[in-house]
């Protein structure tokens, strides 16, 4: 018995009413367009309240999970053998033979679901599931029902087909991107900043990215490893547009003309002036970035409000509360860990004084950025007119 159907179970209680369709839609979109990356034909349909993707050709069973792993707004994803509707001595067979294929060791206790959506089926739902069971039974006496608690919950749907399944795989769960606007991440080549994009897609926000580089004194491979970054998390979010903004020159000023231990922080308050342009310019709601309250001096509370200072926008931080471990964690297990830990410089890192502000008072800061008066503005718009935008696929 081949899969070549798969059903995808979605949570469903958030998206009662008229949302449900949007939610169902932008969720088939997200299906199609992360499985045009695997070999093969493939169709998504929705029927009766179910979504199932058909393999209408050879493919890989471990690439399409695999694919459909990284959409979000998917709870499971169920490999269902499909069979065709031919009366419930036919059905009895295919199930014996389910077990069977699927469960080589028999020694396992079990319980059948079934479910009879197709009313002119001649067995209701509760005899099928007495028959059924007896018919595994009578074939393996080694399996033992356990209507409680089984190791193997048996699916078997009637409806056009008879669908039977009883191994589900975890999706990542929470909403299709797209299904809640777009916002803007600041991509550094940092651990903290991909999490937090995709954080954010995952609550069905399509992103799009900005990282501030400075040649010479950051190289190639430093914007390199952005790009990687991007690319992986485009692989949950859908194409990301990377706005690479040069911000040498706007860092050499600060460094020339303001105190070095309010570097950092006046620079990240340029960083969110500048994201928040483009922001505006590509219709995103917010900004978001990989801050974590305390994690270094320009994280602390007080930091963190007179960065915030600059921006109208909402500057979403969905890592806020984590530990850096827990943040690791997430990255390793979405696959940015080991590109993020190679030892690239950073902007940030460049332009550093021995001694940062932890504590930054808004009047000061505003005061030394007083003494960029003269050549700021015009740096910035040379920053916006020179940037260079990347597809990330
Ligand atoms: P990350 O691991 O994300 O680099 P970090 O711990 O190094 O974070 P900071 O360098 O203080 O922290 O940066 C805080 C946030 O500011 C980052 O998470 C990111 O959103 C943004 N950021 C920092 N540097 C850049 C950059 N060069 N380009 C774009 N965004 C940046
Ligand atoms: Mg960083």
């Amino acid at each position: 018995m081949k899969y070549r159907t798969f059903l995808i179970k979605y949570a469903e209680i958030a998206i009662k009413g008229k949302n449900r369709y949007v939610f169902e839609d932008a969720l088939m979109h997200r299906m199609r367009l992360a499985l045009k990356h695997v070999d093969g034909d493939f169709s998504v349909t929705k029927t009766q309240g179910r979504m199932y993707v058909d393999c209408l050709s050879d493919c890989d069973r471990d690439e399409v999970t695999s694919a459909l792993r990284k959409v979000f707004g998917i709870n499971a994803i169920c490999p269902v053998v499909k069979i065709a509707n031919e009366g419930f001595d036919k059905l009895r067979e295919s199930v014996v033979r389910y077990v069977d294929e699927e469960y080589p060791d028999k020694r396992h206790t079990f319980k059948v679901f079934a479910k009879r959506a197709d009313k002119s089926f001649p067995v209701c739902s509760t005899d099928m599931n007495s028959e059924l069971g007896a018919a595994i039974l009578e074939a393996y006496p080694e399996m033992k029902v356990d209507v409680h608690n089984p190791e193997i919950e048996l699916h078997v749907e009637v409806r056009e087909s008879i669908y039977i399944y009883s191994k589900q795989i975890e999706g990542p769960g929470g909403m299709p991107v797209g299904t809640n606007g777009k916002a803007m991440l600041l991509l550094s080549g940092g651990i903290d900043s991909p999490v937090a994009g995709y954080m954010i897609a995952k609550r069905g926000v399509k992103i799009d990215a900005v990282y501030f580089h400075a040649p010479p004194y950051t190289s190639e491979r430093a914007k390199q490893k952005v790009i990687d970054l991007a690319r992986q998390i485009s692989g949950y979010t859908g194409t990301i547009c990377l706005h690479v903004i040069n911000f040498t020159d706007i860092q050499l000023a600060i460094y020339e003309k303001c105190p070095h231990e309010e570097l950092t922080i006046i620079m990240r308050r340029y960083m969110m002036r500048i994201a928040e342009k483009i922001a505006v310019q590509n219709d995103c709601l917010g900004l978001v970035t990989g801050e974590s309250i305390g994690q270094v001096a320009s994280q602390t509370m007080q930091s963190l409000a007179v960065t915030n200072e600059v921006c109208s926008l909402p500057v979403f931080r969905p890592l806020i509360g984590f530990d850096k471990q827990e943040i690791i964690e997430i990255s390793g297990r979405i696959g940015t860990f080991e590109t993020s830990i190679l030892p690239y410089e950073d902007c940030c890192t460049i332009f550093v004084a021995k001694h940062p502000v932890t504590k930054p008072k808004l009047s000061v800061i505003e005061k030394s950025e007083e003494r960029l008066a003269d050549c700021i503005d015009e740096l910035v718009a040379t920053a916006l007119e020179t940037e260079e935008v990347i597809n990330v696929i």
